[in-house]
């Protein structure tokens, strides 16, 4: 199961993005999805209750504690965590269909998430996204509005663990003005899709034409 997955197959690239709640890593990979052609979402499982602006099958598949859990026994998951006290993960199933689908591939998940999937795929390519500050991060939480007190405060408190795992990460883009932060992950992609490996049957196609 894990090698229809790995990169032998052909697939595209895989890309972690990571951020502390609240930073605004959702707006930004929607504004990816919609600007970049064939990049895919893929859609986690997690059973966290939905927000009101969400959709189940859209933002997230939204499943029972129970059901979570026999997956997890039934190996389904190529990553999960306990995030915030409700559980998120990838399923293997979703993640071969959208990667077929690809051939690039969005992975939202957290610092626990992004271990997992980097010792699983570690072509995979990680970004991790950073508030401007503490302050700002926590404008950004109340202004959203879709959370308790509570939760926020929780959020908050964690926030600074997940920051300080920065290092693990390839790329950091601090999501300041919201434009060039977009700019600056748009950029990180197109590149990665430009690598040599990436692109090494076509110059080889392209080298074939001189007679090569
Ligand atoms: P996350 O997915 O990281 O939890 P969201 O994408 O839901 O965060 O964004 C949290 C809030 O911050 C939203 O109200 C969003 O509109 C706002 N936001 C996102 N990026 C910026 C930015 N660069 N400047 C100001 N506000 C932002
Ligand atoms: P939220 O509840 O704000 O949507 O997400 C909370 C945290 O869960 C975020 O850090 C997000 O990246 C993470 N998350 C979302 N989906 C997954 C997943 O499938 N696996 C893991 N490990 N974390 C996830």
């Amino acid at each position: 199961m894990e090698k229809a997955i790995s990169s032998d197959g052909g697939y595209g690239n895989i890309f972690v993005i990571s951020a502390p709640s609240g930073v605004g890593k959702s707006t930004l990979i929607r504004l990816l999805l919609e600007s970049v052609p064939l990049l895919h979402f893929s859609i986690s499982h997690t059973t966290r209750p939905r927000r009101a602006a969400e959709q189940d099958g859209r933002d997230y598949f939204f499943v029972e504690r129970d059901k979570f859990e026999s997956m997890i026994a039934a190996d389904k998951f190529v990553e999960w965590a306990n995030v915030h006290g409700n559980l998120y993960g990838t399923s293997r199933g979703h993640l071969e269909e959208v990667r077929k689908a690809g051939p690039d591939v969005i992975l939202d998940v957290d610092v626990q998430g992004q271990e997992q999937v980097k010792k699983k795929l570690p072509e995979a390519i990680t970004v991790f996204i950073l508030p401007p500050s503490f302050g700002e991060l926590k404008t950004r939480l109340l202004s959203r509005g879709s959370e308790s007190d509570q939760v926020i405060q929780s959020r908050l408190e964690q926030a600074g663990e997940e920051i300080a795992r920065w290092k693990d990460y390839d790329y950091l883009v601090v999501n300041d003005e919201l434009h060039r932060a977009f700019e600056q992950l748009r950029a990180i992609v197109l590149a990665t899709r430009a690598r040599r490996g990436a692109v090494q049957s076509k110059a080889e196609k392209i080298l074939n034409t001189f007679g090569g």
